[in-house]
């Protein structure tokens, strides 16, 4: 069995390390003695999003994001068509706000989203910057082994306020940091089997749990869910606990 992941525009939408979480997915699936490829599609180049089990869009910069909304834009109804078919998304920061209605910048000017979420994004006079803590509400993590895990944890940086319209509901509440907008303690996006999210890092390889949760996902959505067995996680679980110990021993300080 093969995990096919769909990269899109690599070469625009990578901020602070974003591809480590494909990285962490790749491995993660090959521990498991499965196949991984990996897809990359910038401008112009084909892809058959039916054909994916899991597509990653990263986060860019509001001119990054001007750049390519255009050819986006081309394809948006055949990515509506498979997200409503459970194609699994993983979007960060910049990415999730383009599934949105807009990014409207610091300047006033509306950059319109895919539409796929109802969804909005206003630039802030100041930036959102630091680390995050979020409290996960996800009910897959009872079935990823991550009996101690329900936290979220990574690193914010973006002037984006976002905001979910009625009906949508936020990956978790934040226990430190900003999240969406600052305001309503929400952080990320859940739809189906798409999740939207702040936080940087990369994300994955301090929150294995979190990887488990999309990769169980895209195989359930392929009948294979049975091929998601535990990983030893030592690691990966003392450098999440350790970042979230320390995150909230500060924040207590102050
Ligand atoms: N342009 C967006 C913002 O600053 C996205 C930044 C990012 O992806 N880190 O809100």
């Amino acid at each position: 069995m093969k995990i096919k992941l769909g990269h899109l525009y690599p070469d625009l939408l990578d901020l602070y390390g974003d591809r480590g979480n494909i990285l962490v997915l790749e491995a993660r699936t090959r521990w498991r003695g499965l196949d991984f490829e990996v897809q990359n599609v910038s401008l112009g180049e084909q892809i058959d999003f039916h054909a994916l089990d899991i597509l990653f869009l990263g986060g860019g910069s509001d001119r990054e994001q001007n750049i390519l909304v255009a050819d986006l834009m081309g394809r948006v109804e055949e990515l509506k068509a498979a997200i409503e078919d459970g194609l699994v998304v993983l979007s960060i920061c910049g990415g999730y706000q383009l599934l949105g209605q807009y990014y409207q910048t610091a300047e006033g000017q509306r950059i319109p989203g895919l539409g796929i979420l109802d969804l909005w994004t206003v630039a802030g006079a100041n930036r959102l910057i630091g680390n995050v803590v979020v409290n996960l509400e996800l009910e897959e993590l009872a079935e990823v082994n991550s009996d101690s895990l329900s936290t979220l944890v990574g690193f914010e940086n973006h002037s984006g306020r976002t905001y979910l319209g009625p009906g949508l509901e936020p990956l978790g509440k934040v226990i430190h940091g900003h999240g969406n907008n600052g305001e309503d303690q929400g952080e990320g996006l859940r739809y189906k089997n798409v999740f939207g999210t702040y936080l940087h890092g990369p994300l994955l390889p301090k929150n294995p749990h979190f990887a488990d949760v999309l990769l169980k996902l895209a195989m359930e959505r392929r009948g294979e869910a049975g091929n998601l067995t535990l990983l030893d996680d030592q690691l990966e679980r003392l450098a999440h606990e350790t970042v979230v110990e320390r995150i909230l021993a500060k924040q207590k300080k102050i």
